[in-house]
């Protein structure tokens, strides 16, 4: 029997393993993937206070190496569900817990296009800084108008040969200084109010077919094509127990508790505004302190 059981290890299931750990709690951490969640892909993390720059996956790192020398449990195994007796199910294991925040944070959305999926790896990522070394003097094109789309083009801009950022507006998402500091890069060109309508390829990534907002096609031809166009929640194993909102987020009336006693929410996983490194962290050590202030321990 857990006092606590996280699901999740990236920013914000850390930082409640964290909080929770230091309250000398019997805690376990369930992580499907690797730890980290979605801040590893990013390259350089420049508004986290504190911090003037840190690579996502060194950031993550050393908050995994933090909670680790608390004792605190993480074992890499998918969870399948949870029960409201605060009972989790996993691909190895059941356990037992008294409270049970829920971290699982989001997952890149897909374009959805026909060659996608069977491309990934030969030639399609959602992650540029893991992959952008293959594509050393290659031409690359990035899809998305949001921060990650803009990182995403300013690192590739300084290993690619060329790099297309295609936008379906023509305004971005994402912070202004990025947008700024791309247009100083020569090898970067802007496609804007268009959407990638095709990927081709048999072996590998050849082409990609762009349709701007005036119903014009054209061919680009491209060697890798980045796709940042958000993150969608992964939450659907745990619909019997929370309510979630039409987009498969997490309802919290308050930001930490779910509507089932005992089992609370942390991080992008909930309907929230904002989904920052900093606000999942406040969401983390939230969720833990609150579930160790009402739980009957
Ligand atoms: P995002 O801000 O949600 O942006 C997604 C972008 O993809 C938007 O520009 C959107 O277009 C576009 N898009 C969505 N669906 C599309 C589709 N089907 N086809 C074409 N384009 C599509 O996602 P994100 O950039 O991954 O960022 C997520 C969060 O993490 C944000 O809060 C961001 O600020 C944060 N982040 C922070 C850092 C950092 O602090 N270093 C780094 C990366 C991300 P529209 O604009 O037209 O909707």
């Amino acid at each position: 029997m857990y006092d606590i059981i996280i699901v999740g290890a990236g920013p914000a299931g850390l930082t409640a393993a964290l909080y929770a750990g230091r309250s000398n709690k019997k805690v376990l951490v369930l992580e499907a993937k690797a730890y980290g969640g979605q801040i590893v892909s990013a390259a350089k993390v420049e508004n986290y206070p504190g911090i003037k720059s840190i690579s996502g996956f060194d950031y993550a790192t050393n908050l995994y190496n933090q909670v680790k020398d608390l004792g605190v449990e993480i074992k890499f195994e998918t969870v399948l569900s949870i029960s409201d007796d605060k009972k989790v199910v996993t691909n190895n294991n059941e356990y037992k817990s008294k409270a049970i925040i829920i971290a699982t944070g989001s997952e890149n959305r897909k374009l959805s296009l026909e060659n996608e999926e069977r491309l990934i790896g030969k030639g399609v990522s959602y992650c540029a800084t893991c992959d952008g070394n293959f594509f050393k003097g290659k031409v690359t094109a990035v899809v998305g108008g949001g921060n990650t789309a803009l990182e995403d083009a300013l690192y590739l801009s300084d290993i690619a040969s060329k790099v297309y950022l295609i936008h379906r507006r023509d305004n971005f998402r994402g912070e202004d200084k990025l947008v700024k500091e791309l247009s100083k890069k020569e090898n970067v060109e802007l496609i804007l109010n268009s959407n990638v309508v095709k990927i081709n390829g048999e072996e590998k990534v050849e082409s990609i077919v762009i349709k701007n907002n005036d119903e014009n096609e054209s061919i680009l031809e491209i060697n890798g094509l980045f796709i940042a166009v958000g993150q969608e929640p992964k939450n659907i194993m745990f619909k019997n127990v929370v309510d979630l909102d039409e987009k498969g987020y997490i309802i919290s009336s308050d930001g930490v508790h779910t509507n089932t006693k005992g089992i609370y929410v942390a991080g992008d996983a909930r309907e929230k505004n904002l989904r920052q490194l900093t606000t999942a962290v406040s969401d983390g050590s939230i969720a833990a302190t609150t579930a160790i202030r009402e739980m009957e321990w």
